[in-house]
C-alpha cells in the first residue's frame, strides 16, 4: 500500500458530506459536529500500530514511533468556520494521514524516527475570536486569562464550552510536553489567496507569515450644521479619515508583498444634516520583514497626522493587536522547493497574509515549513472554496515528498 493521494480526496469528500450543510463546512470547534468530525478522524486510524490521545489543550495527536526519538510533526485542523469551505485545515489533516500511511507501509510500521500527526484544537477561533488557541497552547504562548472569560453569541464562556468536550483551560501548560524530541513541522495548506492561480502554479513554498501591526485610528473633528458651516470652515474628521484610506494603498504599493486594509470607518453622529465630528478607523497592515511593517506604520501615522492638520482635526492611535513577521526555516524551505518541483515541475515562494498553526509552533522553536496548494478564485472560508482534484492529488505527493527529504534530514543532522 503506497502514497494514494486519490483516497484523500475521497476522504475529504467523505468528510464534507458528514459536516457540511447547504451552506458549507460546520465544523465550528467546541460544537457536536466538530466532535463528529474528530470520531470519524478516528475511524480512519483503526488497525494501524499508533498511539492515539489528545493533549491537555485538545489538540489531537497520532503517534508513529520510530527507531529514534527525534519526530517529524505533520499538522492541520479539522475545524472550520461556520459556512467554511471543503479543504481549509482538514486537507492537511487527511493529506498528512495519507503520508503517515506510506511511512508505516514502506518501513513496516518501524520508521527510523518518530513521525506524529497533529489536528489542532481551534485553530480558526470562529466562535470565541480567539485563533491558532490549540497550537498556542503547545507553544507555551497562549493567554489562558484573558481567553477563559470570552464569550460566544450566545453568552457561553470558551471555559465552559472547553470544559463540555473534556478540556479544562487550566492545564493547558501540559500541552507543552508535546514539543518533546520535535525536530521539524511540515503543515500544508489551501492558499486561500489568488497568486499561484494568476501564475498557473499548482503549488507554492511558505516564505513565513506576515507580521500583523493592528491599530484603531480615531479623527477628532467639530460636529456641525451641514446648511449653516461654510466649506472652508468645517473641521470634518471624515475628510482626514478618506484620505488616509487613500494613502494607505501608496504606503502598501512601495513594498511587494505588504498590505493595508482600512477595514471599517464610522462616522458620528453620523447623519444627513451634519459635518462629521468625529471618525473611528481601523487599519490592518501585514508584511514579512519587520522593518517594514515598522516603516509602514510609521508612514501611515505621520500621513495620518498630515490629513488632520490640514482637515482642523486631531488624531489618536490605540494598538488593537499584532504580531511580528514569523519567517521559516532556510533548510526545510530549499526542501519544500525542491518537492514541489519535483511534483509540479515548477516553484514560485510566497509568504502568506492569513496565520496558521505553523506561524505558533515555528515561535516554539521547532524548524517549520509550509506548502500552499491553488485556491480557485482565491476564495476560502466560504462554501465555494475549491481546488482542482489533480492539484489536490499533487499536493499530497509533495507533502510526501517533503515528509521524506525532512526526515532524512533530522537523521543527518545529528
Ligand atoms: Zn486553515
Amino acid at each position: 500500500m503506497s502514497l494514494n493521494p486519490k483516497r484523500t480526496v475521497a476522504e475529504l469528500k467523505e468528510l464534507r458530506e458528514l459536516t457540511s450543510d447547504e451552506n458549507g463546512a460546520q465544523r465550528v470547534a467546541w460544537t457536536d459536529v466538530w466532535l463528529k468530525a474528530r470520531k470519524w478522524f478516528a475511524t480512519k486510524l483503526v488497525g494501524m500500530p499508533i498511539e492515539h490521545h489528545y493533549d491537555a489543550a485538545g489538540n489531537n495527536w497520532v503517534t508513529l514511533s520510530g527507531a529514534s526519538e527525534k519526530t517529524l510533526l505533520i499538522g492541520g485542523h479539522l475545524d472550520s468556520v461556520p459556512n467554511g469551505g471543503w479543504l481549509d485545515g482538514s486537507l492537511n489533516v487527511l493529506a498528512g494521514l495519507e503520508v503517515l500511511r506510506r511511512i508505516h507501509t514502506e518501513f513496516k510500521g518501524k520508521p527510523p524516527l518518530t513521525v506524529r500527526l497533529v489536528d489542532w484544537a481551534d485553530e480558526e477561533g470562529a466562535r470565541f475570536g480567539r485563533s491558532l488557541l490549540g497550537s498556542s497552547a503547545f507553544a507555551g504562548t497562549h493567554s489562558i486569562a484573558a481567553d477563559r472569560v470570552r464569550t460566544d453569541r450566545d453568552g457561553i464562556t470558551m471555559e465552559d464550552a472547553l470544559k463540555r468536550c473534556g478540556v479544562h483551560m487550566d492545564r493547558f501548560p501540559e500541552a507543552e510536553k508535546e514539543r518533546t524530541n520535535a525536530a521539524a513541522y511540515l503543515e500544508l495548506h489551501i492558499e486561500q489567496g489568488p497568486v499561484l492561480e494568476k501564475m498557473g502554479l499548482p503549488l507554492g513554498v511558505v516564505l513565513g507569515t506576515k507580521g500583523v501591526e493592528r491599530h484603531a485610528i480615531r479623527f477628532h473633528g467639530q460636529e456641525a450644521h451641514s446648511g449653516a458651516t461654510p466649506m472652508k470652515l468645517r473641521r470634518d474628521a471624515l475628510a482626514a479619515a478618506a484620505k488616509l484610506a487613500l494613502e494607505i494603498r501608496a504606503i502598501a504599493g512601495r513594498h511587494e508583498d505588504a498590505v493595508c486594509t482600512m477595514g471599517s470607518l464610522k462616522t458620528f453622529p453620523g447623519i444627513v444634516t451634519a459635518v462629521v465630528g468625529r471618525a473611528e478607523a481601523t487599519l490592518d497592515q501585514r508584511d514579512l520583514d519587520a522593518k517594514v511593517l515598522a516603516q509602514m506604520l510609521r508612514e501611515a501615522q505621520e500621513a495620518s497626522q498630515r490629513f488632520a492638520k490640514e482637515e482642523g482635526c486631531t488624531v489618536e492611535w490605540s494598538r488593537i493587536w499584532s504580531i511580528e513577521p514569523i519567517p521559516f526555516h532556510a533548510h526545510l524551505l530549499e526542501l519544500c522547493e525542491q518537492s514541489v518541483k519535483e511534483v509540479a515541475g515548477a516553484s514560485h515562494r510566497l509568504p502568506s497574509g492569513p496565520l496558521h498553526d505553523a506561524a505558533e509552533v515555528s515561535r516554539a522553536g521547532i524548524p517549520t515549513v509550509m506548502m500552499f496548494v491553488q485556491s480557485l478564485r482565491g476564495i476560502s472560508h466560504n462554501k465555494i472554496e475549491d481546488t482542482k482534484e489533480e492539484h489536490l492529488e499533487m499536493s499530497v505527493a509533495a507533502l510526501d515528498r517533503l515528509a521524506d527529504k525532512t526526515m532524512n534530514w533530522i537523521l543527518e543532522r545529528r
